[in-house]
């Protein structure tokens, strides 16, 4: 009788920039909500008061987590719809009480910002694009000439999702401020990786998003500071300061505030941990591949992205092939119509190469030190057989 020995698969998941799995803190809290604590928030019977305090009491926590007041935060249906009511609600609004201002924001914005802002263009403002240099890093001499255009609002994101990029928030905050400036940035991906409160930075808007931190998906928040004005993007009740109208997601309010909670409270050592792993991979990475860049290596960064170009690999290869050696990660390309469009936060780094593979690693909670000893014998395997079938 011969016996097999089959060693069990260990799959890894480095892909928690675009979203990660639901804390068990957080399905606990918020279990009953879609139980017995069913009630809507607006109704004035026992169900609806304890729907209501459940909200509210998440609203304090999430605000506690940024630094901000209870009333400064309006839930969303996650940081998407965050952005969206930010950038054109808050255009909408200044161009109510005037002609229409540019808008003003990084070429490497998210889509949800980027799009936003083209919307206001087809309402007839202009938009002024910031570029950035070759490591993702928008320069402050860019926002004073931006200002001197007199924008309605200016956004730029905390930190980029793709490559990393911190941006230096709290100073290009203080300009807008000093300039009377509406500013906006996108915290979507900083949150629970750098500190990130309201308090120290002085932003008009700032968006984050559940998933990204342990939370469910579809909820987020947006911080309005107290006296800023938004105008809403749909209709309908007056939920949520009538910014955000519809019956409110109090299940998912609850668990985003515990979510958020933890996110804030382990920052700090999770950024230190995340840091360690992520350099470690990328030392490797960088050691046993040729022709591999790391982008935005010499700028600061998220600890939990690496984000790499590899020569002479095909990307959807490599991708698969990742896959199926246990690892998940990500492309930093959209397959669109069969067409392969080439990053737009590379393009604006100038950093697109014709025949280059990007791959974004990313870290979380749940990644451990063994999880990267698996991607850094796996990658470099990976690439060799890749590049071997196109050389064959
Ligand atoms: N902004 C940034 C920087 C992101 O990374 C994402 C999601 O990937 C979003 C906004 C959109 O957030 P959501 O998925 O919650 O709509």
């Amino acid at each position: 009788m011969r016996i097999c020995y089959i060693a069990a698969m260990k799959y890894v998941y480095l892909d928690h920039a675009a979203t990660t799995a639901v804390r068990p803190e957080v399905r606990e809290a918020m279990a009953p909500y879609f139980d017995d604590r069913f009630g809507n928030p607006s109704s004035v019977h026992r169900w609806g008061r304890q729907a209501k305090n459940a909200l509210e009491q998440a609203r304090e926590r999430v605000a506690a987590a940024l630094g901000a007041k209870r009333r400064e935060i309006v839930f969303t249906g996650g940081g998407t719809e965050a952005d969206n009511i930010a950038v054109l609600g808050r255009w909408r609004a200044l161009c109510d009480s005037g002609s229409a201002s540019p808008i003003c924001c990084s070429a490497i914005e998210h889509k949800a910002v980027l799009s936003a802002a083209k919307q206001c263009t087809r309402e007839g403002g202009e938009l002024i694009i910031l570029g950035v240099d070759e490591l993702g890093r928008v320069q402050t001499v860019a926002i004073d000439e931006a200002i001197r255009a007199r924008p309605a609002i200016i956004s730029v994101m905390w930190a980029n999702n793709e490559v990393g990029t911190i941006q230096p928030i709290a100073d290009i905050a203080a300009r807008c401020q000093a300039a009377g400036v509406s500013f906006h940035t996108d915290a979507v991906q900083a949150f629970g990786k750098l500190r990130v409160r309201v308090d120290d930075v002085p932003c008009d808007l700032l968006s984050v998003s559940a998933h990204k931190v342990g939370g469910p998906k579809g909820t987020g928040a947006l911080f309005i500071r107290g006296g800023v004005d938004v105008s809403a993007l749909t209709h309908g009740g007056g939920q949520e300061r009538e910014v955000r109208p519809g019956t409110e997601n109090v299940a998912c309010a609850v668990g985003f505030a515990i979510a958020a909670e933890l996110a804030a409270a382990e920052q700090e050592h999770e950024a230190k941990r995340l840091a360690g792993l992520r350099d470690r991979l990328q030392q490797s990475l960088v050691e046993n591949i040729p022709d591999l860049t790391v982008n935005a290596a010499g700028a600061e960064r998220l600890p939990n992205i690496l984000n790499v170009s590899i020569g002479g690999a095909d990307q959807e290869a490599l991708l698969i092939g990742l896959d199926l050696e246990g690892v998940a990660a990500s492309g930093a390309s959209a397959c669109q119509s069969g067409a392969v469009t080439p990053s737009h936060v590379l393009a604006a780094m100038g950093r697109v190469r014709p025949g280059d593979a990007t791959v974004r690693f990313s870290l979380g909670h749940t990644t451990t030190a063994e999880d990267i000893a698996v991607a850094m014998q796996a990658v470099p395997a990976v690439v060799r057989r890749i590049r071997a079938e196109v050389a064959a």
